[in-house]
């Protein structure tokens, strides 16, 4: 917006100047609203298909009458909760309002102009935003070639190339969103070992619980006694179903944690996201339900589409990406018009490929009934 020949453009940060928002997901009353659909299933944001654990619905119920009260600002119930789960000591987490907001305060405490954070091609939008927006570069370094066994998936010798001494943090997905690829416990634990000490590795496991049967996948809270640079980010937002209340935490050693709550905003998570995690936390049997429905449907799916000559990326996460060739941006519209929202992601520089949140049986089933009603139209290539 220009008022006479004044720009606010020019007034921004430079870092800011440059940034293009985080996309999400199109919300489902936007479709209904644009598109004049209805029917719509939204497969667009890696939520739980499932919902929310029952218990977690009631403690915000429970919550709702005290709502005029701040809420706790160190997430008393919650902190004590967590570290039971993962035996960490209280201090050793960090609460966020999602575990953006906690990527972001990675980046407030320990990025700024002059520093570096380093991040991989295809890697998850935020680290790039969360960098640049407090005026530090963001080095990208190339990804796994398509032919690779791991296809666009992070290349930690790629990444360790680019440190530097201003590198300040690596942002690592673990599994990565968008491409669903996963690292070893091997190559992780390789590529901490030879990064230096004042170089902070973030470690995003925001779907950890759905990449636990893939190979060589490791769970590494156990190596933060060893790395004291390592910060591990988690997320409600997932296999929790708590998308729409926003919890996220990091677990690192206390003396980043100190400085991580240092930067955080007082009330940050709300009262009824708090108790929800906890009563998320403690409902053991919809986490195994959550995972049991997307082994079986992120299966099934991928055989259907591998079968019909599609290029689907093997996965760790809750979504698949799948290669729909040159015309993937009419094949989206084509969905949306079938009252199917699915995730385009040119933006994460893979234009030929759409991703598929996983939903239930029935859910993917109008996915695949969509995407037949696409390739009879020609709008489908054969990818593999
Ligand atoms: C969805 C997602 C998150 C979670 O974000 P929240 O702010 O916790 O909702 C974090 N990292 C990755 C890679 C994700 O895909």
């Amino acid at each position: 917006m220009a008022v006479d020949s004044l720009s606010f453009c020019d007034l921004a940060v430079p870092g800011v100047r440059d940034l293009h928002p985080y996309q999400p997901g199109k919300p489902e009353a936007e479709l209904a609203r644009e598109y004049g659909v209805t029917d719509i299933v939204k497969l667009a944001s890696n939520e739980n298909p499932l919902g929310p654990s029952p218990r977690a619905a009631a403690a915000v119920r429970e919550a709702a009458s005290g709502l005029h009260r701040y809420p706790e600002g160190s997430a008393y119930e919650l902190r004590h909760a967590l570290a039971a789960h993962h035996e960490l000591p209280p201090e050793c987490l960090t609460f966020g309002n999602g575990s953006n907001d906690v990527l972001d305060l990675v980046a407030r405490a320990f990025l700024g102009p002059g520093r570096e954070a380093v991040i991989a091609r295809h890697a998850f939008a935020v680290y790039a935003i969360a960098t640049r927006t407090v005026g530090a570069d963001a080095l990208v370094a190339a990804a796994n070639p398509a032919d690779h066994p791991r296809p666009y998936g992070h290349d930690l010798t790629a990444m360790g190339a680019c440190i530097s001494g201003r590198t300040r943090v690596v942002f690592i997905a673990n599994p990565n969103n968008p491409t669903g690829s996963w690292l070893t416990g091997n190559e992780l634990e390789d590529f901490l070992a030879g990064v230096p000490r004042e170089v902070i590795v973030v470690l995003d496991e925001a779907y950890v619980d759905y990449a636990l049967d893939r190979e060589g996948y490791v769970q590494c809270v156990p190596w933060l006694t060893r790395y004291p640079n390592l910060v591990i980010t988690r997320t409600f937002s997932k296999i929790y179903g708590l998308a729409g209340l926003r919890v996220g935490y990091a677990m690192s050693s206390p003396e980043i944690a100190d400085l991580l709550n240092r930067a955080r905003h007082p009330f940050n998570v709300n009262a009824a996201a708090q108790a929800a995690a906890v009563a998320a936390l403690g409902d053991r049997e919809h986490i195994d339900r959550s995972v049991a429905s997307n082994r079986v449907e992120r299966d099934r799916v991928a055989a259907i589409l591998t079968e019909q000559g599609l290029n689907v990326l093997p996965s760790a996460g809750n979504f698949l990406a799948i290669e729909v060739g040159e015309q993937a941006h009419e094949v989206h519209e084509r969905l949306l018009h079938a009252g199917v929202i699915v995730r385009p992601i040119a933006g994460y520089g893979m234009p030929r490929f759409l991703r598929l949140s996983l939903g239930t049986d029935t859910e993917n089933d109008r996915f695949l009934d969509a995407l037949a009603e696409a390739r009879q139209a020609g709008l489908v290539e054969r990818t593999r």
